[in-house]
């Protein structure tokens, strides 16, 4: 890229280069999934009708707003689900994931998570290690956990284990998280739906956040009854300012839109205030831009495995979610990752990333972050927590071509201090 607008390091560059033809082919395979996801998407806005008008904003109470009923119809097509809730209301991920829970159930019940301890900020939400004034554990919902074994869900320990348990929920987390597991397929996610299915009466949810639009179906399409993300992350394209979805059983929705607003008057109300145009374009721009975060993923890998880190997935594996992680070993290489990738981020690049205490997390934690939306990992962002294996997590990219300079300028940082 050493041209009138970037400068780095014969090193970087050339390292770059190498990188580059290694995922050549990979980006067929992205592009191949991109288009049919598009194709999904661009379907069901066409099926639906969705029409300028529904663009309009709605104030107060919002009865009778066709943009927020419509898109809850677009989703649920894309999905292949019965029925699904789109709502700037949500405010992030881990609110969407809470309500889905609280929506679903009830005092006395049992929740089995199947994959291991959850992504860090739902543990309060469930009251894991006592923590969380008004969690789902206050509430008098037991939490119950299947480990994995060696990175992969244990099977043979889950059909055990939910045949023992019976659980009224069987929770599934898709993506790493700042874990270095590797993230699950929806073949994968299948496999343990079909063993709960032959053992229980559970209902099933994933958490989705980071996976959607990474393969061409989704883990509504296997079985999931629930699926919850973040329209900061994947499903809003990089265009939703805030927000969250939920898609799946007609039931389980309506039981969660009581929830999100309140018993008796669920998804009839709920004021849109101009946020559904930016939900719609988001959600069509979603596939492109997942290729694009992913393609940004793969060069990352390719980069950091050119200087000699461990990776996970490594550059050119198939992929499940857009998290990247490399293992850059200390903390003196986080710091100098996460300030050089802020470096090259259209906003903030001026800005030098520090390690803080961040709500939610056990450990501090260093985040590259110049976004356009506070906090959207759909954009290129790094996290970091300090704490063993010292692994980097990565994700997103509006473009690959931005994506490229950001991770490229995170090398030479490392390269100009003398880490690599
Ligand atoms: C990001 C994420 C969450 C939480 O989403 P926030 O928007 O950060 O609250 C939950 N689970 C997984 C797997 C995630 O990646």
């Amino acid at each position: 890229m050493n041209n009138e607008f970037f400068q780095v390091s014969e090193k970087v560059a050339s390292a770059a280069d190498e990188a580059l033809k290694k995922i050549q082919p990979c980006f067929a395979k992205t592009d191949e999934i991109t288009e049919y996801n598009q194709q999904k998407v661009l379907s069901a806005f066409i099926k639906n009708g969705v029409s300028e008008a529904m663009f309009a904003e709605s104030t107060g109470y919002g009865y009778g707003d066709r943009g927020r009923d419509v898109i809850d119809k677009v989703a649920a097509d894309i999905f292949c689900a019965e029925d699904a809730l789109v709502r700037h209301n949500f405010t992030c991920g881990t609110h969407t994931l809470a309500v889905a829970l609280f929506g679903m159930l009830r005092p006395g019940d049992t929740m089995l998570c199947v994959t291991g301890l959850p992504y860090d900020t739902i543990h309060s939400v469930i009251g894991i290690d006592g923590k969380g004034d008004g969690s789902l554990a206050d509430y008098g919902v037991t939490y119950k956990q299947v480990d994995l074994k060696n990175e992969k869900p244990d099977y043979d320990e889950i059909a055990k284990r939910v045949k023992e348990e019976q659980p009224k929920l069987v929770y599934i987390q898709r993506s790493r998280g700042y874990s270095l597991r590797p993230s699950l397929s929806c073949e994968e996610i299948a496999k343990i739906i079909e063993i709960v299915k032959a053992n229980s009466n559970a209902d099933v949810m994933v958490d989705n956040c980071y996976g959607e639009f990474t393969q061409k179906i989704e883990p509504t399409q296997v079985g999931a009854d629930i699926i919850a993300g973040s329209l900061i992350k994947n499903a809003g394209g990089g265009i939703a300012k805030t927000g969250g979805y939920v898609a799946g059983r007609a039931d389980l929705v309506e039981k969660i839109s009581y929830r999100l607003t309140t018993p008796g008057l669920g998804r009839e109300v709920g004021a849109t205030l101009g946020h559904s145009r930016e939900l719609f374009m988001g959600l069509f721009f979603a596939p492109h831009t997942v290729g694009e975060a992913i393609k940004s993923a793969r060069f990352a890998a390719a980069l950091f495995e050119e200087f000699g880190f461990g990776t996970t997935p490594k550059s050119t594996d198939d992929r499940f979610d857009i998290v990247q992680s490399v293992l850059l070993r200390n903390e003196e290489n986080l710091i100098a990752f996460c300030q050089g990738m802020q470096k090259g981020a259209p906003i903030d690049s001026f800005v030098t990333p520090e390690p803080w205490d961040m709500p939610g997390y056990d450990s501090k934690v260093i985040m590259s972050a110049g976004a356009f939306t506070g906090g959207a990992s759909i954009e290129l962002s790094a996290d970091a927590p300090l704490r063993e294996p010292f692994a980097v997590y990565m994700q997103g990219g509006l473009n690959f071509h931005s994506a490229k300079v950001g991770i490229m300028l995170a090398a030479e940082e490392m390269a100009k201090r003398g880490l690599i």
